[in-house]
């Protein structure tokens, strides 16, 4: 299939999704040249593979081809300087991207409910000496919290990217998107019909606009007691 962007290395990876016209960004594609995929992956055998991969507790690193969507979708939004949240940051692969392209004098923040992905998300993160040293100053920082609720003290962002889908998008998020700013988030029914949703604030009105950009099929931004049945395989 023509979006499959499969690579060898993180470089091919990043070169077919520019062949394939899902990164045309040049800031885009320098930043996901500076972050490793294969750092954030259980299986590294196919950490450059153009598809999701299980990563526990019922979480999945998306596919290289969504992940490229959304920043797409979000970089003309953040400028070098800026401040992004990354909500159900799981692998923390995300938030590394958007750290790269908030630049060192940015934040990027991961919200993530499950402690033990939490702190696998910082190993990965700390793989890199550059994002060890943005943890330290905390210009990049994950915590382990309800992302519904986004982070108040990280507040406001100038974009908000949301890593599984919500029944609706979450009032909490919208407020702590800055005037001017972006948010992308899954939309939609656990089990069904979910769509990619890009809600952007008036930088003068502050009134919001949302449209849907696909289809998608997203693990459930949900409470961690669901999810927990969900990874023991219970039937909810
Ligand atoms: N962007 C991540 C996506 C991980 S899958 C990546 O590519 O690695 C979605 C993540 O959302 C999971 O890690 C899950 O634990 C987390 N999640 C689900 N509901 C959540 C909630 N209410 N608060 C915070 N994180 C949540």
């Amino acid at each position: 299939m023509a979006w499959r962007s499969h690579g060898s290395d993180n470089a091919s990876l990043v070169e077919a999704l520019r062949c394939n016209g899902l990164v045309t960004d040049a800031r885009v594609e320098a930043a996901l040249l500076k972050v490793d995929r294969g750092h954030f992956v259980r299986e590294s055998a196919e950490a450059y593979e153009d598809a999701p991969q299980t990563i526990g507790s019922a979480a999945t690193i998306s596919a290289p081809h969504m992940h490229a969507h959304c920043l797409e979708l979000l970089e003309p939004f953040l400028p070098a300087g800026g401040a992004a949240l990354d909500v159900g940051s799981g692998s923390g692969y995300l938030t590394a991207v958007l750290s790269r392209l908030a630049g060192p004098g940015g934040r990027a923040v991961g919200v993530e409910h499950v402690g033990g992905l939490v702190e696998w998300s910082k190993g990965n993160l700390r793989k890199d000496p550059e994002m060890a040293e943005r943890l330290k100053t905390g210009a990049l920082a994950v915590h382990e919290a309800d992302g519904r609720e986004g982070w108040v003290p990280g507040a406001p962002y100038d974009v908000i990217h949301v890593g599984a889908a919500a029944p609706a998008i979450p009032p909490a998020l919208v407020e702590q998107l800055k005037p001017g700013g972006r948010l992308v988030i899954p939309v939609g029914p656990e089990a069904g019909h979910q769509e990619m949703t890009v809600a952007t604030k008036d930088a003068v009105s502050g009134e919001v606009r949302s449209e849907v950009v696909m289809g998608v099929r997203y693990v459930p931004l949900t409470d961690h007691a669901h999810q927990m049945q969900l990874a023991r395989g219970d039937r909810a």
